[in-house]
C-alpha cells in the first residue's frame, strides 16, 4: 500500500474517531438536556390540568435521538467507506505484485544493470539481447 493511501485511511480513521467521540458527547449532553426539559416541563405544568414534563420528554428525547443517529450513521458510513477503499487499495497491491511478477518471468538482464521486457530486443544502453 501507498504511503499516500495509508494517510488517507489514517485521515479517515481519526474522522471516525472524532464522530464516535461526538456521538459520546451528544449522549451525554443529551441525557442532561432531556432531564432539564423534563424539570422545567413539571415546573411549568404546577397548577395546569396539562402534563408538560411528559411533553418536555417526549420531544427532548426524540431531538436528542434523531441528533444521535445522524452522527452515529456518519459515523458508520465513514467505517464502511474506509472497509470498501482498503478492499480496492489490497486489490490494486496484488495486481501490481502480479505485473511484476510476471514481467521478471518475462524479460532479461542487460550487463548494464536494467531489466527489459523479452519483446525488447536492445537495452537502453545500445546493448543487444544475449
Ligand atoms: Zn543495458
Amino acid at each position: 500500500m501507498k504511503q499516500k493511501e495509508k494517510d488517507v485511511l489514517t485521515e479517515m480513521s481519526k474522522l471516525q474517531t472524532f464522530f464516535m467521540v461526538l456521538c459520546y458527547v451528544e449522549l451525554i449532553a443529551g441525557i442532561v438536556f432531556i432531564v432539564k426539559t423534563t424539570i422545567a416541563g413539571m415546573e411549568y405544568s404546577k397548577g395546569r390540568d396539562s402534563n408538560y414534563g411528559l411533553v418536555g420528554f417526549i420531544y427532548s428525547t426524540l431531538l436528542v435521538a434523531f441528533i444521535f443517529s445522524v452522527l452515529f450513521g456518519v459515523y458508520k458510513l465513514l467505517g464502511y467507506v474506509k472497509s470498501l477503499q482498503t478492499q480496492e487499495m489490497l486489490l490494486t497491491d496484488d495486481k501490481t505484485t502480479r505485473t511484476e511478477k510476471e514481467f521478471k518471468n518475462n524479460s532479461w538482464y542487460c550487463s548494464c544493470g536494467r531489466r527489459n521486457p523479452n519483446y525488447v530486443g536492445t537495452c537502453a544502453c545500445g546493448k543487444l539481447k544475449p
